[in-house]
């Protein structure tokens, strides 16, 4: 058996070869490396695939200093989201002068719901910021009437959340990122939709909101050299536009392959007593950018699983009330006790699009066989 990837980038790339090198080509020939038709092109393909506007930017992290920049808020402004997330869900909060304000999560989903947030409702309260952890939505319709009893903005970070459907009670459904006033993604390459570098996208249905996101990632300008507002330097570079343009073609594929692989998971680890497999919930389909089980014996199973040459990963080890730098937000240990107790128990096992049933067998067989050998020491 091939080695086992926690993410196959490499040969998720080898099923798409020719037409990635053709694309990549293309750019080189054209010398138009930064705002080519091909930026353009994946931008309009993305909003087709979303049904919203999408404006690219150079990474996950400045679409949220983006989308919060445009939102035009005073510092010290309050920000509502989750202590369990990466940290730049965060870091663009401290950076704008923002205060986060954290809620804990649902010890069944991971993400912050709206009971825990109404309470933290204040003066200073301008955004709902929710993360779609995993690739799992936040439960988001009882968030937007929130934001709209207090009128207040509902940014989405849909970075770990492309190819996720949010489902209304109504029966409709739209794509996770695509319902607050705006959201974010990411184009990292182990993310959903990967490119060979950074890229990342703003959504926003809103068309006035959609033209000052343009303008703000493309130096706050309305036409050449006219500066409207400030802005940064946020691009997605064409390389990377012309390789997400091919990888969007496969993309439901893609969807599939990992959704495919967790059922698996969940049909082969359901018997195991000791873990905790993830939740589904009725209101959201899941796309899996990270397939993450939970036990109270994390580090041994970890060590045993890297023995038998299968890699897994942490997301996360640390909550970020206690991370040194935002000591100052003043949050102590026991704040948020979901939060901590996930950063103790979760494992991310190896999820990608490449992932083959034999792969799958021996990853589910190594897990049992850890408990397993476990419960009969136990009992001797
Ligand atoms: C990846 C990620 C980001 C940041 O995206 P980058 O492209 O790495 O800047 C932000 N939030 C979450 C939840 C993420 O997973």
């Amino acid at each position: 058996m091939e080695k086992i990837h926690m993410c196959d980038t490499y040969g998720q790339y080898l099923t798409m070869k020719d037409e990635i090198d053709a694309a990549m080509q293309d750019v080189i020939k054209s010398t138009q490396f930064i705002k080519s038709g091909k930026v353009l092109e994946f931008e309009e393909e993305l909003s087709k695939f979303l049904g919203t506007n999408v404006i690219a930017c150079a990474n996950g992290t400045d679409a949220l200093q983006i989308a919060l920049m445009a939102f035009n808020l005073q510092p010290g402004d309050e920000v509502i989201t989750s202590p369990f997330t990466f940290i730049a869900t965060v870091e663009v909060l401290a950076l704008l002068g923002l205060k986060p304000v954290f809620a804990d999560v649902n010890p069944r989903t991971y993400n912050i719901d709206a009971a825990s947030i109404e309470v933290l409702i204040s003066e200073r309260t301008r955004v709902i910021l929710p993360v779609h952890l995993f690739g799992q939505s936040a439960e988001i319709e009882p968030m937007l009437q929130l934001a709209e009893k207090y009128n207040l903005y509902l940014l989405e970070d849909a970075c770990q959340a492309l190819g996720t459907d949010y489902l209304f009670r109504n029966g409709t459904r739209k794509p996770a990122g695509t319902i607050g006033h705006a959201g974010c993604n990411s184009f990292f390459p182990s993310k959903n939709l990967g490119a060979f570098g950074d890229g990342g996208a703003i959504y926003s249905s809103d068309e006035n909101l959609a033209a000052v996101l343009r303008s703000i990632a493309n130096h706050g300008m309305k036409q050449k050299y006219q500066y409207e507002r400030i802005g940064v330097n946020s691009r997605l570079d064409s390389i990377q536009a012309a390789v997400l343009s091919v990888k969007l073609k496969h993309f439901e594929k893609h969807l599939k392959a990992r959704q495919d692989a967790a059922a698996w998971y969940d049909e082969y680890l359901s018997e195991v007593e000791e873990i905790k497999l993830p939740e589904r919930v009725p209101y959201s389909t899941h796309s899996f950018h990270q397939y993450t089980i939970r036990t109270s014996r994390r580090q041994e199973l970890q060590k045993f699983l890297n023995g038998k040459g299968i890699p897994s990963m942490v997301y996360y080890p640390g909550v970020i009330h206690l991370q040194e730098a935002y000591r100052y937000l003043g949050y102590k240990k026991g704040d948020f006790p979901v939060s901590e107790e996930l950063a103790q128990t979760v494992l991310s096992l190896p999820m990608h699009t490449e992932l083959r049933e034999e792969h799958l067998e021996y990853i589910t067989d190594s897990v049992k066989e850890f408990f397993h050998a476990k419960a009969q020491r136990r009992k001797e």
